[in-house]
């Protein structure tokens, strides 16, 4: 039986400049007000990254009743509902909001549009938590999409002031195919100048684009609530070659490894590095020799962190 030879890392992968400055604020909050800091979702959705703040200090809960009086609440990367932000404020916690800038773009975009008197079309996917905070940003007028099906169905109460806005971590190529449907049942509807899928989810799809024809296989590293993950994942498996999603090294089966010669390697948004090394480390004890880094865009972004947690406060934050 052949054994697995080469190792190809798509280039980029992993951490993006959202997840980076969320887990950021948390450990600068732990840093700073000490333990307990409650959060409220997973902060980003990877089970290393929640058991490591877990570990720190970090508490994380879904419904803000479950946090006492007084306390420091920072809200996830996904973003948070009016809804939300309002029952925070009420219960006088010290907020400090991780929220992906890209994802509070959409918010405000939603919100401004809305004064002038819009209705959208969302896409994205139900339940996730960056739809729900989205969404929970007007008390009506914004309409769910899944697929195209959807599309057809959709009961927009005027079509004059119609705009569509998008999850941040969807495939590129589905969105591209849902926004075609809309834009036909709906010709005037506005769009977004720039799309709302991200740079990050937009680079690692491309990356698992021009990795996947190179391997015989492809593992992703990534939670299975890991919205950006899964798409990698389903991406190379449209491409035609055979992908896994991984949370741990752990779960790496042998049978995958057999008869293929070389495995492509990415991870999710979520996804830290120390875990891609993990499976480096395992994939070299099945058999491969040799791990290569494909080409790709080196990503130089980086978010301010919030008022009250950057360094040197002294200095004037
Ligand atoms: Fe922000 Fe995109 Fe990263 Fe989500 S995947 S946190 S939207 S940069």
């Amino acid at each position: 039986m052949q054994k697995p030879q080469e190792i190809v890392l798509a280039e980029p992968r992993g951490f993006c400049a959202g997840v980076d400055r969320a887990i950021e604020i948390v450990e600068r909050a732990l840093q700073k007000f000490g333990r307990p800091i409650y959060v409220r979702h997973e902060i980003v959705h990877n089970t290393y990254v929640v058991n490591d703040l877990k570990a720190k200090g970090a508490i994380f809960i879904e419904d803000l009743a479950e946090v006492p009086p007084g306390a420091t609440l920072i809200f996830s990367a996904h973003g948070v509902s009016r809804a939300v932000q309002d029952e925070a404020k009420a219960r006088g916690f010290t907020i400090f909001d991780a929220t992906c800038p890209l994802v509070t773009k959409v918010h405000v975009e939603v919100a401004k549009l809305a004064r002038e008197g819009y209705e959208f079309i969302m896409i994205g996917h139900k339940g996730h938590p960056e739809v729900e905070g989205t969404m929970g940003q007007l008390d009506s007028g914004i309409h769910l999409v899944e697929d195209v099906a959807d599309v057809a169905r959709v009961q927009p109460a005027q079509t004059e002031k119609l705009a569509v806005v998008t999850q941040t971590t969807l495939s590129v190529d589905d969105a591209a195919e849902i926004t075609t449907a809309v834009r036909a049942r709906f010709p005037n509807i506005r769009e977004p100048k720039q799309q709302d899928i991200c740079y990050a989810t937009q680079n690692r799809q491309d990356a698992v684009k021009l990795l996947s024809p190179q391997v015989d296989l492809v593992i992703v590293v990534g939670s299975p609530t890991s919205s950006n993950s899964n798409r990698l994942r389903e991406l190379a498996e449209r491409m035609g070659t055979p992908a896994y999603m991984v949370d741990s090294a752990e779960e790496l089966r042998h049978e995958w490894f057999d008869g293929i010669a070389r495995v492509g390697l990415t991870a999710g948004a979520s996804a830290p590095e120390v875990l891609v090394q993990a499976v480096i480390a395992r994939i070299k004890e099945l058999g491969a020799v040799s791990v290569r880094k494909m080409a790709g865009i080196e990503e130089t972004l980086k978010f301010p962190l919030p008022k009250g947690l950057k360094l040197h406060a002294a200095a004037g934050e």
